[in-house]
């Protein structure tokens, strides 16, 4: 009898997430739209908008409620959506123990990049508000790159294909079931972080956990 063949694969590249990952802007993000989507006639509660849009694009929060609501969304939603968040990005803080983690990549001599289902604009904007843009400049993936935005598989694979890494060379950093979702779509290895998440709803990831300090060691043992 033949045994399938067991391949571990050696983490080439590790995949960021941004909201909720390296920087700390779930809070105020889903405080915003859960004002916007109220006053737009369709009651949401900060609560709510963190378990139904946390981790998707504004294209797809667009489509779930206009669905919902029965007619379309105020036009401007998504403007006043992203001044009111850049605004606030001005007291923006990393996520408590990442930068330690992009030392400890830096050290081994692990790359890194950044997929996001934000617009280029924010992530760029959230980036420089905490000081990371030079760590991955170049290195920059957006739901805009893509036809279709998480939980589909393609804004991870595009960034891997931009990096030259296979998919099983991959490890994403996630903390909204749908980011999980799309990595394991991808065929990559996802570990997911129960920041702001209920840990069940990660339960799809290799690993979850909820301190960021421990994600070096994590890495190390992947
Ligand atoms: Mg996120």
């Amino acid at each position: 009898m033949r045994w399938p063949l067991r391949v571990s694969h050696v983490i080439e590249l590790v995949i960021f997430d941004n909201d909720g990952v390296l920087v700390d802007s779930e809070r105020l993000a889903n405080t915003i739209l859960a004002g916007l989507l109220t006053e737009a006639g369709l009651p949401y509660t900060f609560e709510e908008a963190v378990r139904d849009f946390m981790g998707g694009s504004m294209a797809s929060m667009r489509q779930k409620t206009e669905a919902e609501l029965g007619r379309p969304l105020p036009a401007d939603l998504e403007d006043r959506y992203h001044q009111q968040l850049f605004d606030g990005f001005a007291h923006l803080q990393p996520i408590k123990g990442v930068e330690a983690v992009l030392d400890h990549l830096d050290a081994r001599g692990i790359t890194y990049c950044l997929a996001s289902s934000g617009t280029h604009q924010r992530i760029r904007t959230a980036l420089t508000a905490v000081g990371f843009l030079d760590r991955f400049e170049g290195r920059i993936f957006s739901a805009e790159d893509v036809a279709h935005g998480k939980p589909a598989p393609d804004l991870f694979l595009h960034a891997a294909g931009s990096m030259g890494v296979k998919p099983a060379g991959c490890l994403v950093i996630e903390d909204s079931p749908l980011g999980v979702a799309a990595a394991v779509a991808a065929g990559m290895k996802v570990f997911g972080y129960a920041g702001m998440t209920d840990p069940a709803k990660l339960s799809d990831a290799n690993t979850v956990f909820d301190d960021m300090a421990a994600l070096a060691d994590l890495i190390d043992r992947a």
